[in-house]
C-alpha cells in the first residue's frame, strides 16, 4: 500500500495536523512538533498529546504514516563543540516528543561542515550524535534526508548517507528519506522511467531500500546537477511526472510516508489525486 500526503501545518497545537492532513485527502502526513525555526519550545502539554493520539485514531493515521521533521536549525555534524552540544540537546528533545506523540520516525538533515571540517569528519560526527541520541531515547528511528548539497550541507551522495548509517551502533533504529528534488538536484537523473531504474539501483546498492523510512516528493524548479534546492509542483518542474508514476508503481515505496513538500499548498489534494490515479494506470 503506498502512503501519500503532505507535510501539514501544525499551528495551533500538533493535533491539528491529522485534521489538516484528512482535509486534502491525504495518507500520510509530516509535521514540525515545534517551531522549526527556533531551539527552545514548551514541552507538549498532555492534553495536546492526547488530542493528538485521538485524532490520528479518529483518520487512521499510523506511526508508519507520519514523518515528523526536525528544526532546520539543528546541525549534528556542527564543527564547533558548544554549538554542536546545543544541537545535539535539541535533537534528542525532538526524539523525545515523537516519543511523547507514539511516533516512530524523526526526520532531519544530516548536517554541515561550515568549510571547518572535512566532509568525511563531518559524516562521522553526525553518527556520533545519532549514537548519543539514540542512547538517550527508545522506539525511535532516526531518518537521515538526503539533501541538494546547497553551500557546505552534507548528504548529497548516497556514499553520504552509507557513511553515516555505518557509524551508527543501533542499525534497526537508523533509516533514509530521499527527497526526489533533492536526489535530481545533487546530480542523480530521475528524468524518465530508465533514469529513475538506474538512480534506484544506485541507492539500492549503496544504502539499500532495506533503510528507506521515507519519501519527500517534489519536482524540481531549477535544473539537474545544480545543487539548489528549490522545489516544485509536481510535473511542473525539470522532473517531470515519469519519476512519479514509477515510484507510485514500485513496491519497494510500499508502507512508508510519502510526502509533498511542493510549493503551492492549494494544489495538495489535486497532487495526492494524482499520484494514486498513476498507482492504478497500469496498462501503459
Ligand atoms: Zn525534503
Ligand atoms: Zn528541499
Amino acid at each position: 500500500m503506498k502512503f501519500v500526503g503532505a507535510h501539514v501545518s501544525a499551528s495551533g497545537g500538533v493535533e491539528n495536523a491529522p485534521l489538516n492532513a484528512h482535509a486534502i485527502g491525504a495518507r500520510a502526513f509530516a509535521l514540525f512538533t515545534k517551531n522549526q525555526r527556533r531551539w527552545d519550545a514548551k514541552p507538549l502539554t498532555a492534553k495536546s498529546i492526547e488530542a493528538f493520539k485521538g485524532n490520528c485514531e479518529k483518520y487512521d493515521y499510523q506511526p508508519e504514516q507520519i514523518l515528523p521533521h526536525d528544526s532546520y536549525l539543528i546541525n549534528l555534524g556542527h564543527p564547533e563543540a558548544e554549538a554542536l552540544q546545543r544541537s545535539r540537546s535539541a535533537f534528542i528533545d525532538e526524539l523525545q516528543r515523537c516519543q511523547q506523540l507514539g511516533l516512530t520516525r524523526l526526520n532531519f538533515h544530516p548536517g554541515s561542515h561550515l568549510k571547518l571540517l572535512s566532509e568525511s569528519d563531518c559524516l562521522d560526527r553526525v553518527a556520533e550524535s545519532i549514537n548519543i541520541a539514540l542512547d538517550a531515547t527508545d522506539g525511535v528511528t532516526a531518518v537521515i534526508e538526503n539533501t541538494a548539497g546547497q553551500g557546505s550541507n552534507l548528504g548529497y551522495r548516497f556514499e553520504h548517507l552509507a557513511q553515516i548509517i555505518d557509524g551508527v551502533e543501533d542499525k534497526a533504529r537508523i533509516g533514509v528519506c530521499l527527497d526526489t528534488c533533492h536526489t535530481f538536484v545533487a546530480g542523480y537523473d530521475l528524468r524518465g522511467l530508465a533514469a529513475c531504474e538506474q538512480t534506484f539501483a544506485e541507492f539500492e546498492q549503496v544504502v539499500g531500500f532495506s533503510y528507506l523510512r521515507g519519501m519527500h516528493l517534489n519536482d524540481a524548479k531549477v535544473d539537474f546537477a545544480t545543487r539548489v534546492d528549490r522545489h516544485h509542483s509536481l510535473g511542473q518542474g525539470f522532473i517531470g511526472w515519469d519519476c512519479f508514476k514509477f515510484i507510485m508503481r514500485d513496491p519497494r515505496f510500499n508502507s512508508i510516508p510519502m510526502v509533498l513538500e511542493t510549493i503551492d499548498d492549494t494544489l495538495w489534494p489535486d497532487e495526492i489525486k494524482a499520484l494514486y490515479l498513476l498507482q492504478q494506470a497500469k496498462s501503459e
